[in-house]
């Protein structure tokens, strides 16, 4: 089923789960800029499975600013949504676009609320797409309402396109500057003003967003691997509080208009989170590699919490499979250079193709879940001394039923390493965390002890905060968020705003 924007009228007027964390990709000046948007949203599809889009506009130089922007959006896959060839090659048309891929947020299938979003106003017509959570969403949407303002989507997103027409800034540049000055919180974002592309980062950098050539093109996107499979060259990451406008004054400079954002904080604050999880080993994020800090990340885990192994009963190291897999070949790595008998063995593996599953009522969803995802290979796992490496702990319930699975396969021994420490409160940014009552590191005050009970491991370590800081790097102003660890947050987070308060 697939939807444009103004199909659908908004239930309720309540906020939705804000958007999360998701992938973004813009394209400038090429001939078939929604065919390399598509291919960029497939490579990001990992930081969103709910929904797909893409804007695309034909430029026209300034001189017919009228021109029409095209939408295309829906949910699913973005080979689900952008199955027919006709949609890209014949509607999408144009050499500008913008595209997104929305996270799953649980139970919200409203189609209103898929990006990018588009709307007409007083000086043509305006797109968006956004990666990240803002933080003054309430106090924002409470204003433009009593000041008139319709919304048409229950997301914090909207925002800016009100913030952007309702602004009294006399162009249209300075418009989208007034609107980025008065949101908070975590923006990468793209914007289409009619055949205009405008790439943003927030003050901060809490997400990331990088810059792309392809030929004489120009191209945005969240994390670097979308740069290859457009065949892009990496240019220079968006630096946080930069605004780029890519529009005809190129024509003379061949360079986007630069901008800069009125906040300027004395450290950026990036989502240490995109390392450990989230973003896609093969990326360059926040000017580093991915794969080359997940790996640090499994070594000095294996620093500090080794488990001891020798030639006659050597130590078996499994990553949960997939986002764990780097780093337990760092791990591997740490324990060797200590002396330590250890192999990565591949003893789980995972299911691809569970899609969106059918349950039977009267089994337990989860444990359904967690066996339709993985499997044990018996052989690899029996009379072994086992070292299952993830990369976090959420809730719980993935560690407590894969070690049931696994314990099935009759290892001798079963140590849980965890690339990152304990989760203790919620994300305001766009991370997909539960509140605290649903995290099991915080439900047990971050007690390591009663947090291994529950899951029913052998032993369990978790990263320490300082090795994990340890394990990026803190040139110039870089610094991390990491108040999904530590409770401590670098942009104000509105009074009593948790991530799912909005949750209709
Ligand atoms: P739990 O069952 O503890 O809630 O989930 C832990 C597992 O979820 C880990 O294997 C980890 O790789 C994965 N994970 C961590 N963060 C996220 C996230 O933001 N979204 C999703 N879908 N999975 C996550
Ligand atoms: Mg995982």
């Amino acid at each position: 089923m697939h939807c444009t924007l103004n199909s659908r009228l908004p239930q309720n007027e309540e906020i939705d789960k804000p958007q999360s964390n998701c992938g973004i990709i813009g394209v400038y000046g090429a001939a078939n800029a929604s065919t390399l948007t598509y291919y960029g949203l497939h490579s990001l599809q990992h930081r969103g499975q709910e929904a797909s889009g893409i804007v695309s506009c034909q430029r026209t130089n300034g001189s017919n600013p009228s021109s029409k922007l095209r939408i295309f959006k829906g949910p699913g896959l973005v080979t689900e949504v952008f199955s027919d060839p006709a949609i890209i090659n014949e509607l999408l048309v144009g050499d500008v676009a913008i595209g997104h891929n929305r996270y799953s947020t649980t139970g919200s299938d409203n189609l209103e609320n898929i990006q990018p979003f588009m709307v007409n106003y007083r000086d043509g017509q305006l797109a968006v797409a956004h990666n990240g959570n803002l933080t003054n969403t309430r106090s924002l949407r409470r204003k433009l309402q009593e000041s008139g303002t319709i919304f048409q989507t229950s997301t914090d997103t909207e925002v800016f396109l009100h913030l952007t027409a309702r602004s009294k800034a006399e162009t249209p540049e300075d418009r989208i500057m007034d609107a980025l000055n008065t949101v908070r919180g975590a923006y990468s974002l793209v914007m289409m003003h009619d055949d205009t592309l405008i790439a943003a980062r927030d003050p901060h950098g809490i997400r990331p967003l990088c810059i792309g050539r392809q030929g004489d093109a120009w191209v945005v996107a969240s994390e670097t691997c979308a740069l290859d499979i457009m065949q892009a060259e990496y240019v220079r990451d968006v630096a946080p509080g930069e605004v780029l406008f890519f529009d005809h004054r190129m024509d003379t400079n061949g360079e986007p208009v630069q901008r800069w954002l009125d906040e300027k904080p004395e450290q950026h604050h990036h989502c240490i989170f995109e390392y450990i999880y989230f973003s896609r080993p093969d990326s360059r994020v926040f000017e580093e590699n991915v794969d080359k800090v997940r790996r640090k990340l499994g070594k000095v885990l294996a620093e500090e919490h080794p488990v001891d192994g020798d030639a006659d009963d050597p130590v078996f190291v499994m990553a949960v499979p997939d986002s764990s897999n780097t780093a337990a070949v760092g791990f591997v790595r740490g324990a060797v250079k200590q002396g330590i008998e250890a192999r990565v063995e591949i003893g789980l593996i995972r299911n691809h193709y569970i899609g969106r599953t059918f349950i039977q009522p009267g089994q337990e969803k989860r444990e359904v879940k967690v066996r339709m995802k993985f499997n044990t290979v018996k052989g690899v796992v029996e009379g072994r001394k086992v070292v299952i490496i993830d990369d976090s702990i959420v809730r719980g319930t993935t560690s407590r039923l894969l070690i049931n699975l696994i314990r099935e396969a009759n290892p001798r021994e079963l140590h849980v390493r965890i690339s990152s420490p304990p989760i203790m409160s919620p994300c305001p940014y766009g991370m997909d965390f539960p509140s605290a009552s649903e995290l099991i590191a915080a439900q047990n005050d971050g007690d390591v002890e009663k947090i291994r009970e529950e899951i029913g491991a052998d032993t369990l370590g978790y990263l320490s905060v300082e090795k994990m800081l340890s394990s990026v790097s803190h040139e110039g102003k870089r610094s991390y968020c990491t108040g999904c660890f530590t409770g401590s947050y670098p942009v104000p987070v509105e009074e009593n705003m948790r991530k799912d308060e909005h949750e209709a």
